[in-house]
């Protein structure tokens, strides 16, 4: 063989082995954003969504920060999230923007690439995350709609630039906006399940799930857990004499007045007609007496005013018990069955004993706080 024939072999070859080293790395990250793609449409709830979009699409694109911004100006998801007891604070990659999107927003369909502008993306990439060199910004499109954007970053200047194609990224911006509005739309759908129409509190399923939690909760980190069960007196008046519609402002109002006694943590529901629950997380029996005293004066101390005009005075009774040192073998079903039980037991002393009342279920002597009637 001629020299010229065997240099010409040598490079023939080391071209195939670079072109197999080539495909061998395409294949590599055709595989991780193949896991990327399984694991985002296999995401169930939002938290399981955003660990895969920080998590899995950072590693599989090898990005330096990706985020995510949603389109929410009515706050209402950020409403079902907290509701749903998810911290928005945990995660400084999602973002929600305040404002409706505008007419050249909304027709923006195509990916932005190239150098990173503080003018441009700084709300994409807020302080607490890390500043990239060069981005791609991907709006997020539904049935025509922007719903946001999947910001990615990275640290290389020369990793997105204006001339890119960018017909992949675009692919993988229809997928996360499907798997968004999906999952946003079952957590909506959980959230309405839970909740409780007429005074937007929780429902009776919402309190009885959340007890079970709480009880789980109370046996592993040995605090004390308190139940408040609050019945309205003698509603029945109520709506004979102000009507169905005047009882179910009632009941609106004086669910605002026990929420605005209540902290972040603790949990409210109507558990029937004029019933509602309150869970009270981390509360000694002292304090869940103290709050259900609160509770009480806030009914019995200022008029209700209904739309038509008319005002009057309500009042409600308070049965209060508390679970504490509780054995972390027993399950947890009976010992939440237990906690409800007694304070319904209480409520039902605080109607005998005359109303507008709170009775402690450890109190069997009398009542803990008279009517200032
Ligand atoms: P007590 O002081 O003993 O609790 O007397 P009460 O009249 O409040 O008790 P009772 O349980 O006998 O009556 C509850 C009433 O609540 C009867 C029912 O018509 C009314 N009610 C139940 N659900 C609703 C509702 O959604 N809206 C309205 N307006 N009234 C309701
Ligand atoms: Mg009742
Ligand atoms: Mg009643």
């Amino acid at each position: 063989m001629s020299n010229q024939l065997v240099d010409e072999n040598t490079q023939l070859r080391r071209q195939l082995s670079e072109l197999l080293e080539h495909a061998r790395r395409n294949q590599d990250i055709m595989q991780r954003y193949q896991a990327f793609d399984l694991k985002f449409i296999g995401a169930n709830s939002f938290q399981e969504l955003i660990d895969s979009v920080f998590d899995t699409l950072t590693e599989a694109s090898e990005l330096d920060v990706v985020t995510l911004a949603l389109i929410d100006p009515e706050a209402e998801i950020r409403r079902i999230l907290t509701d749903l007891r998810i911290d928005v604070s945990d995660y400084p990659n999602l973002i929600f923007i305040e404002q409706s999107p505008n007419a050249a927003q909304t027709a923006m369909h195509r990916a932005q690439l190239g150098a990173y502008r503080s003018t441009q993306h700084m709300h994409l990439f807020p302080e607490s995350v890390l500043k990239p060199a060069s981005v791609t910004v991907l709006p997020l499109i539904r049935r025509n709609q922007l719903i946001g954007w999947l910001s990615l970053g990275s640290l290389d200047p020369q990793r997105f630039t204006t001339n890119m194609a960018s017909d992949f990224l675009q692919h993988r911006a229809s997928i996360v906006a499907i798997c968004v509005e999906n999952v946003i739309n079952n957590e909506r759908l959980q959230h309405i399940g839970l909740t409780d129409p007429l005074t937007g509190v929780n429902n009776r399923r919402y309190v009885e799930k959340r007890l079970l939690e709480e009880v789980g909760r109370t046996q592993r980190h040995a605090y004390p857990l308190s139940c408040l069960y609050i019945d309205l007196d003698h509603f029945k008046q109520v709506n004979d004499r102000y009507g169905h519609q005047g009882g179910d402002e009632v009941l609106k109002e004086v669910a605002g007045r026990i929420t605005a006694e209540l902290r972040l943590s603790d949990a409210l529901g109507r558990f029937g007609g004029e019933e509602f629950v309150v869970l009270l997380i981390d509360a000694p029996h002292d304090a869940a007496l103290a709050v259900a005293e609160r509770i009480r004066l806030s009914v019995n101390n200022t008029p209700l005013h209904l739309s038509s005009g008319e005002s009057l005075h309500a009042t409600v009774s308070i049965g209060v018990a508390t679970a504490h040192n509780l054995s972390r073998k027993d399950p947890a079903a009976p010992i939440a069955q237990q906690l409800l039980a007694s304070a319904d037991v209480a409520l039902y002393r605080a109607k005998k004993e005359g109303r507008n009342c709170v009775i402690s279920a450890e109190n069997t002597e009398s009542r803990v706080a008279t009517a200032a009637k």
